[in-house]
């Protein structure tokens, strides 16, 4: 067996003593005779199996005991819709617009109300996080929505938006977990597993009390309501139960790890040898302004479409996959999430030197 070192954006890597664990586990969980893939989702076995994610999740985080956490279905994308769906009392909400993700969640919002784009990065291609201290909140404005972590572009808040008192709703799929948060500046944050939590297939949704009421937008279906979710507790109807199994076992390997001060010391040591070096490479180039730098998606470009093309493949034949950069991008991003380890970056780094050393035009 051997394993390459995955870059994807996500689908991304897992930590490899949480798959083992699952393989482990794969044909008799605990001594019940079945996979948690074959068990009811009703049985006392997989009762404690989610309650026991939701206890480490809160533990994590520290979220609140005024804030529900959810294990949803859709991706990530179908909460473009349930956010509007659910918390458009007055029909007007402001987006800004740092990106595909956000760009995606203020066209869906179009559909059920007043979607108002208050700020953008667009007119410099989502390099940078517009200042967001001072903006024109609308006066009925039901949430002001952000999308935390760009993951095509490379870009993070590293101050949330003033929202002049309206509730901030965060997608924050692409950063999630990867370092503290305070979940009491939110009414709603949520994110797809994919990225940096576990397999595709679960929608982690932490939401404020208060945000989750039965007075939803007409022709909400029952199952994009919160509160039908909130209600049963994740349990309404079968929900992604092996997906959530897997989850857990990240929750419980970044507890060991120290939990999430240590993973942000840790990505942060990650993420500074691969812009150390971008910073004084004559070949590679970061795309996004410094000071809004992502710790997890990291774009870089050579400026030469064809270098590109061949950094992707030898970096690919060298055991570095996914590194080509989104399509509606082009050059290359490598994503960096918790489970890569600082292994994974050293090895990117040195073959990006050896790369520029083979390939540099001579003078
Ligand atoms: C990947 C991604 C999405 C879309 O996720 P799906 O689960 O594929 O719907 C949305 N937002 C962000 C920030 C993402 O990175």
């Amino acid at each position: 067996m051997s394993r390459i070192y995955n870059f994807s954006a996500g689908p991304a890597v897992l930590p490899e003593e949480v798959l083992k664990e699952a393989a482990d586990e794969m044909l008799d969980y605990r001594g019940c005779g079945m996979s948690v893939m074959e068990m009811s989702h009703r049985s006392k076995m997989f009762e404690e199996i989610i309650n026991t994610a939701e206890a480490d999740l809160r533990d994590l985080m520290g979220i609140p005991s005024g804030y529900k956490v959810l294990f949803l279905q859709g991706g990530a994308s179908q909460q473009f819709a349930m956010v509007p769906m659910n918390f458009m009392k007055n029909k007007v909400a402001d987006y800004i617009i740092t990106g595909q993700w956000a760009k995606k969640a203020f066209s869906e919002a179009k559909l059920y109300g007043v979607a108002n784009a208050v700020a953008s990065s667009a007119d410099k291609t989502f390099s940078y996080i517009p200042d967001c201290s001072d903006l024109p909140i609308s006066e009925n404005a039901d949430y002001v929505y952000i999308c935390e972590n760009n993951t095509i572009y490379g870009t993070k808040f590293k101050t949330l938006p003033n929202t002049k008192g309206k509730p901030l709703v965060a997608d924050i799929s692409s950063c999630f977990l990867s370092e503290p948060v305070e979940v009491e500046k939110y009414a709603m944050l949520y994110g797809g597993a994919q990225k940096n939590v576990g397999p595709a297939g679960v929608v982690i949704a932490i939401i404020r009390e208060d945000m989750i009421t039965e007075e939803v937008l007409p022709g909400t279906p029952t199952m994009l309501r919160y509160k039908t979710h909130a209600d049963a507790a994740s349990l309404y109807n079968t929900p992604p139960a092996y997906g959530i199994y897997m989850c857990g076992k990240v929750f419980q390997w970044l507890k060991r790890k120290g939990g999430l001060e240590a993973m942000k010391e840790y990505n942060e040591k990650k993420a500074k040898l691969l812009y150390d070096f971008l910073d004084q490479s004559q070949m590679f180039k970061g795309t996004v302004e410094k000071k809004d730098r992502s710790l997890m998606n990291v774009p870089f470009i050579t400026g030469d479409a064809d270098l590109d093309a061949l950094f992707i493949k030898e970096s690919k034949a060298a055991g570095l996959e996914n590194l080509k950069g989104h399509r509606s991008v082009g050059g290359m991003r490598a994503s960096i999430y918790n489970a890569m380890p600082m292994a994974g970056v050293e090895k990117l780094v040195t073959f990006m030197e050896d790369f520029e050393k083979k390939n540099c035009r001579k003078p």
